[in-house]
């Protein structure tokens, strides 16, 4: 099959198993040109399978000497269609982490279920034993409650009032102006369900109870906060109120996992493309100016240079670095006042004339393609190739 990108709006419906191996390899090449890191070595990974997940994945192996599990929910292969990106890079990490000597085993379901967290707990026992780190980094639509069965769907909108700003469509490159309707009580309450602390939270009860927590356990979740831009889509709508709830869990979670001596931490990250802020109204243009900004002033960083960062800051002191509030701050850069102020000025000037040389479009796009394993020099396109793909 030859396999070409199918974007539908925010997402692209095709992915391609070699591209996706390239994206993962080169994650490893950064990881293992960087610094060692002494840290966890048998690490469990919830939502394992791309952006910030993957990449703290690839960063626990290739830069702690980490063995790890990962759990995400990706689609194979099937009656002419490619398997999701997710797939795919969960495959070539596999392949990769396992020629190096680590162990490297993966669950794909509904980690929100009961079934799927069992599953991984059986796993766990088998192939690490106790796990000394946990990171938390689903980004889901939707939940469906593992005790009631009921479905809950998240909803990316401001609060209380309307919110107008511009945003751009990153296929035409047009920026329009888009206005967003406040969410209602019960939309707010159900992006809390999905998106907030409690799924977290039952991972580490559940572990806890399997006896599968080793002495100074830590865990991670991972929260965003940026700029005035985009307070009222994000810090300050719906998605920002459960991130306040993920947060709060952290503290929660710390008191629990003080006979272990052990930690929970938000760490809040830079806004980067992903499958997930992709879908976010208003975003996207703010992304494509941060990033020329950034690059700019060489402070340029992707989901790997962030995972990175976060395993220095977590385990090269004798303490870690945090907020008042408790968080570990890798958006430190990005919310830099000369970066901001950058981005501000551009913003109030942008428009569809001058996206491309005010924004860095083209690098919103790359990213974005290569998200799902396009746009790779390394990789011929035009060859024929087997879409079902699959670990032994
Ligand atoms: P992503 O879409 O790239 O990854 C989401 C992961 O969750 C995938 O591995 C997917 O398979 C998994 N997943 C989704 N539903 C699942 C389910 N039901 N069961 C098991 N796995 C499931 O998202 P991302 O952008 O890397 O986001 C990860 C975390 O990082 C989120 O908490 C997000 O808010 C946060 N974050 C993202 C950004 C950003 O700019 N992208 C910035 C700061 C923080």
């Amino acid at each position: 099959m030859i396999i070409k990108p199918k974007i539908r709006g925010f997402i692209c419906t095709t992915a391609h198993p070699a591209g996706c191996a390239a994206h993962v390899n080169r994650q490893i090449d950064y990881i293992k040109d960087s610094t060692a890191i002494q840290g966890a070595k048998k690490v469990l990974v919830i939502g394992a399978s791309t952006g910030y997940g993957l990449a703290s994945r690839i960063a626990a192996s290739f830069g702690m000497g980490a063995d790890t599990i990962g759990v995400s929910y990706e689609r194979p292969a099937a009656d002419g269609r490619t398997a999701s990106a997710g797939w795919y890079n969960t495959v070539a990490f596999e392949r990769a982490a396992r020629a190096a000597g680590y162990i490297a085993e993966s669950i794909n379901g509904d980690a929100f279920s009961h079934e799927i967290k069992q599953e991984t707990l059986k796993l766990v026992k088998e192939k690490l034993g106790k796990v000394d780190l946990i990171v938390y980094s689903v980004a889901s639509p939707r939940r469906t409650h593992p005790d009631t069965g009921e479905t809950f769907n998240s909803v990316l909108k401001p609060i209380g009032q309307p919110f107008t700003n511009k945003t751009v469509n990153t296929n035409t490159g047009v920026v329009s102006e888009i206005t967003l309707e406040p969410a209602t009580q019960e939309e707010i309450d159900n992006t809390v369900t999905v998106m907030g602390g409690e799924d977290w939270s039952l991972w580490l009860k559940a572990l806890e109870e399997a006896d599968l927590l080793a002495d100074g356990v830590t865990t991670l979740a991972y929260s965003y906060i940026g700029p005035e831009i985009t307070e009222a889509i994000y810090r300050k709508g719906t998605i920002g109120q459960a991130k306040n709830d993920l947060e709060a869990t952290a503290h929660t979670l710390t008191k629990q996992l003080e006979r272990y001596q052990g930690k929970a931490y938000v760490s809040v990250n830079k806004a980067l493309v992903t499958q997930s802020s992709s879908a976010i109204p208003v975003v996207p243009l703010y992304i494509s100016l941060l990033f020329k900004v950034m690059k700019e002033k060489g402070l340029h960083e992707g989901c790997i240079e962030q995972a990175q960062r976060l395993f220095e800051k977590l385990y090269s002191g004798s303490t870690v670095e945090t907020d008042e509030e408790g968080r570990i701050r890798l958006d430190n850069w990005e919310m830099r006042e000369d970066v901001q102020e950058a981005v501000k000025a551009a913003w109030s000037e942008i428009t569809t004339e001058n996206v491309s040389e005010r924004g860095d479009l083209e690098q919103y796009r790359l990213d974005f393609l290569q998200l799902f394993g396009f746009g790779f020099d390394e990789i011929d396109y035009e060859l024929d190739v087997d879409p079902e793909v699959h670990t032994n």
